[in-house]
């Protein structure tokens, strides 16, 4: 246990539950770093930091502790507010990822950007039934678009 010394779950030594970097995930899943929560599209929102991660950097001279501090992501709120406009926005661009540029069919999944459009066009084959799932796809957005517009409310 290299970083033994950068244990302190309950706190009693650093003043606030202190993991060494990397081992938070592992011991609360709840908790991310601003930056990690940032990468999820959420801000702490004026929540108190739940615990801090702590390790040694060897950058320059010596050896120097460096902490980030954790939030819960249970108590975090998206950076944005979801307006109507985003909602719709973000519900196009998903949609987007999922249609052919080239037959315009609506895929279940995102279509290749390695190829640039469906593995039929580009195979001449013939897409199955469960690639495309037309209807199904348009439930699927309508749903994801409702669900956003929920938040917004
Ligand atoms: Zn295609």
């Amino acid at each position: 246990m290299p970083h033994a010394r950068y244990l302190d779950p309950t706190g009693e030594k650093y003043g606030l539950p202190t993991y060494p970097w990397g081992a938070a995930w592992v011991l609360d899943d709840d908790l991310a770093t601003r930056k990690q929560l940032a990468a999820m599209g959420l801000r702490p929102a004026g929540q108190e930091p739940a615990a801090q991660l702590m390790w040694g950097s060897r950058r320059g001279k010596g050896r120097r502790v460096r902490t980030a501090l954790l939030y819960r992501i249970s108590l975090s709120k998206p950076k944005l507010p979801m307006t109507r406009a985003r909602a719709r926005s973000l519900a196009a661009a998903m949609r987007a990822r999922h249609t052919c540029p080239s037959c315009h069919l609506v895929f279940m999944y995102c279509i290749p950007t390695s190829l640039g459009q469906c593995p039929n066009c580009e195979y001449d084959t013939v897409p199955e039934d469960w690639e495309l799932g037309y209807q199904d796809a348009d439930a699927y957005f309508a749903a994801v678009d409702s669900a956003w517009l929920e938040n917004a409310a």
